[in-house]
């Protein structure tokens, strides 16, 4: 996602994206850290209150709530879950964030928007999208229950109905 001009190119090969201002390589960099040094670097530069480390964490909140602002704008969601490292940093995110939602999201006047942190200690992502799929998956029992009158009320290995995980 586009958020500002800038010369550091993403993981994308494009230039300006969220992930090159407010990603982990973006964070460590602006934190005078380098892309492989561990993250507990980054955590325990903040726990000192160093400033580098958090300006950094400021900035990068800036333009995740910029990105978000969008999103809410497009999309009118209520809530926004944050997972992966902003999870790890939702301390030093959900009050800038909560902040630059209120300035740029049309409806803040009206609507509250939460910002939380995922309870999921991994890979919620892919973990909510495979819940989905499953939960529809067996309120549907039509999509995966054998309709005609056969000998087998069920089907054959080789005839196994596939799942679509999406909407
Ligand atoms: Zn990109």
């Amino acid at each position: 996602m586009y958020v500002a001009e800038g010369t550091n190119v993403c993981s994308c090969g494009n230039t300006g994206c969220l992930e090159s201002f407010a990603g982990q390589n973006a964070i460590m960099a602006a934190s005078g850290f380098s892309q492989d040094s561990p993250i507990g670097n980054l955590f325990a530069a903040l726990m000192r209150n160093e400033t580098r480390a958090s300006k950094a964490v400021a900035s990068a909140a800036d333009y995740l709530g910029l990105a978000l602002a969008d999103f809410v704008n497009i999309c009118d969601v209520p809530t926004i879950v944050l997972d992966g490292l902003y999870s790890k940093l939702f301390e030093y995110l959900k009050e800038p964030l909560l902040l630059k939602l209120s300035k740029r999201v049309l409806s803040s006047k009206w609507a509250k928007i939460n910002v939380l942190k995922s309870i999921s200690t991994s890979n919620s992502v892919a973990f909510g999208a495979a819940w989905k799929g499953i939960t529809k998956f067996i309120d549907t029992p039509s999509r995966w229950k054998k309709q005609i009158k056969n000998k087998l009320n069920y089907y054959p290995i080789t005839d196994t109905p596939s799942v679509t995980l999406s909407e």
